[in-house]
């Protein structure tokens, strides 16, 4: 029996493969698919695409994003799509020139000073070269044998940053997600499997004389925690919300009294989640003190260090994360502040029994049951993805390549030029502080003696679209305390105090053009 009939009878629908002869198209069809595929054009098309990316990344200028009607911009792009439906298109350079020129101009410049909005970073270019390389040989990485050099950098990249942890050699673990917000689930579930072990089987019936599963949280946590406790099942009402203290941290002296008073409503609380950088105002929770209180209560302790943990490789700053090597999982964002292509995350375990934890599953199609040295690499059994992106390539390379200090520079300027942008806040009477920043995340109101208390909310997220939409500046806003305010993520090192100092002037002006138009609005009632 031959391979196609194989095929043709297993589908039992006729013939699968066009012809049946196993042919390439003939003719001018048969080139361009030959085309499309050939290392010469590839080579041309990417190097205009450099020559582009080289001008792109050279524009120092302060910009913020410029926001596009989505219907204008459907229509630019499908205006570059071919309109040939049977037959493959013949390349068109200055198509592809087009499509690329659309895609950068279209995005949140990453690179400018004038981003000061999020917490995703313009890359360290190197750092997109070996993405590409990665998109051409792709390799992805969750078995060893399909990405073979990813997984040997998995795990030098988890002995290096291991470093900063401290955990002894050989008796932790790490494996990639696609994202913190995926890396703060597999840590979760790798707590209820421990906690509750039949749970992945049995499902809620596991639960039978059992307090509710629960998660305690900071009430600043991030989504992706009461997302993932949707997603498990423990159900949002579930999640123990812990006080903050002034500085937005986890209250160590009022969280004990909470999680008992959360045990006497019938909660089993099998994880305490802190934040080593909070989304909103970058604060980080005591690790070490908490780590105490989990350990006490036998509690799972797991940390979203998604912005905050690569303050761990700066000499100076690491005493933020301290007790980190109490911690039972870490989750750290690598495309945050370590400024590799997203997404790129690292999830730890202090005891690396707890890596298969997660995902309680037999595949025999592709978990082997007898480790060799090959398969012993694989962690397709610890990631919830079956194919991924070899993420770590861009960080393992630029770590190789540099050094262990680039990455620490630049943290280190970016937290003290938000402690300097701090200080300017303070010195202006008509701007209002938040909190003391932490790390590079700073958050503040623009609040002039005139402004009617009832306004303040309402304000800085007006005065946030207006310096969105004028295009010099791209921030972004948070509620704190349940009041707006205005947020800026300090990621690019290009940006001085001066730039601060604009921003600044820039919010002002907005914010007494609107309080005028508020004012307009009151007198036509
Ligand atoms: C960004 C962030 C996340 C989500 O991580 P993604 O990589 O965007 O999925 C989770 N927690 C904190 C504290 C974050 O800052």
């Amino acid at each position: 029996m031959t391979e196609s009939s194989s095929v043709k009878d297993a589908g039992g629908q006729g013939e699968l493969l066009a012809g049946g002869q196993g042919e390439l198209p003939s003719g001018a069809q048969g080139e361009l698919l030959l085309e499309a595929f050939d290392a010469q054009v590839f080579r041309e098309s990417s190097e205009s695409v450099l020559a582009k990316l080289e001008k792109h990344l050279a524009d120092q200028a302060i910009k913020g994003l410029e926001l596009v009607d989505p219907a204008r911009l459907t229509e630019a792009a499908r205006s570059l799509m071919t309109d040939e439906s049977t037959r493959i298109a013949a390349f068109d350079e200055e198509k592809l020139a087009a499509i690329v020129d659309l895609y950068v101009r279209t995005g949140i410049p990453v690179h400018s000073p004038g981003y000061m909005g999020r917490q995703f970073s313009g890359v360290v270019p190197l750092g997109g070269v070996v993405d590409f390389v990665s998109s051409v040989v792709n390799q992805p990485s969750s078995f060893y044998e399909a990405g073979q050099l990813p997984n040997v950098a998995e795990r030098i990249m988890a002995d290096e940053l291991n470093r900063f942890i401290g955990w002894e050699c050989g008796s932790f673990d790490m494996v990639t997600t696609s994202g913190g917000s995926l890396a703060n689930l597999t840590a979760l579930l790798a707590a209820r499997n421990r906690r509750f072990p039949e749970y992945w089987t049995k499902g809620g019936a596991a639960l039978q004389g059992r307090g509710r599963p629960a998660v305690a949280v900071g009430a600043d946590v991030h989504y992706s925690v009461s997302r993932a406790a949707g997603v498990m099942g423990i159900g949002e009402d579930q999640l123990v919300r812990l006080p903050l203290n002034a500085e937005q941290q986890i209250c160590v002296e009022q969280a004990g009294p909470a999680l008992a008073a959360a045990e006497e409503r019938g909660l089993e609380v099998f994880c305490l989640v802190a934040s080593a950088g909070t989304t909103s105002v970058g604060a980080f929770d005591p690790l070490d003190a908490l780590a105490d209180l989990a350990h006490e209560r036998n509690i799972w302790l797991h940390v979203d260090g998604a912005h905050g943990a690569s303050l761990l490789v700066s000499e100076r700053l690491r005493k933020k994360l301290h007790g980190i090597e109490k911690v039972d999982s870490l989750a750290w964002d690598a495309h945050k502040m370590m400024f590799v292509p997203a997404p790129c995350t690292l999830l730890f375990y202090r005891n690396k029994e707890h890596s298969r934890g997660a995902f309680r599953q037999k595949a025999s199609y592709v978990f082997d049951e007898q480790q060799d040295i090959y398969t012993a690499l694989d962690s397709g059994d610890k990631n919830f993805e079956c194919t991924k992106r070899p993420m770590i390539m861009p960080l393992w390379v630029l770590w190789s390549m540099y050094g262990r200090a680039l990455f620490a520079e630049k943290i280190e300027y970016l937290c003290q030029l938000t402690q300097d942008a701090y200080d300017v806040v303070a010195e202006e009477s008509d701007f209002q502080t938040v909190h003391r920043p932490e790390a590079n995340i700073l958050c503040f109101r623009y609040v002039p003696g005139t402004l009617a208390p009832e306004n303040i909310h309402r304000l800085q997220e007006d005065i946030r679209n207006k310096v969105k939409f004028q295009g010099n500046f791209f921030i972004s806003k948070v509620n704190v305390d349940g009041v707006a305010a205005l947020r800026v993520v300090m990621m690019n090192h290009r940006i001085t105090v001066e730039n601060f100092r604009m921003l600044l002037s820039e919010v002002r002006k907005s914010g007494q053009e609107l309080m005028a138009h508020y004012e307009d609005q009151r007198d036509a009632q």
